[in-house]
């Protein structure tokens, strides 16, 4: 049997095709707040970073978040995000090595 094809997404900072699953998606809601989405199923336009906090930190330095998302992104809310991006990091790789054992 050939492998699945995974759907591909492109990485905002180093702009990298990745596979879904290897991207944290960071979303802008539709009340214009930017958040970090795990599930990747929030409403609103999304961007996606690799799972790794170096990818953040370029977003952040290049703003690429800003283009993205199509809105400007403060210092104080890339800092914030920046924060909840380490906070989730581990969870993150956690819950992808777990999806790895099930397949
Ligand atoms: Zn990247």
């Amino acid at each position: 049997m050939k492998p699945r094809k995974l759907p591909l997404r492109k990485c905002v900072a180093c702009q990298e095709m990745k596979p879904k699953k290897e991207l944290i998606r960071v979303v802008r809601t539709p009340s214009e707040e930017i958040q970090i989405d795990l599930t990747g199923k929030k409403a609103g336009r999304g961007a996606y970073l690799c799972g790794n906090v170096s990818c953040f930190k370029l977003a952040k330095k290049s703003k690429a978040l800003d283009r993205a998302l199509k809105q400007s992104v403060s210092e104080s809310i890339y800092d914030s995000l920046e924060n909840e991006f380490i906070a989730v990091q581990d969870e993150f790789i956690e819950a992808k090595e777990l999806k790895a054992d099930e397949a």
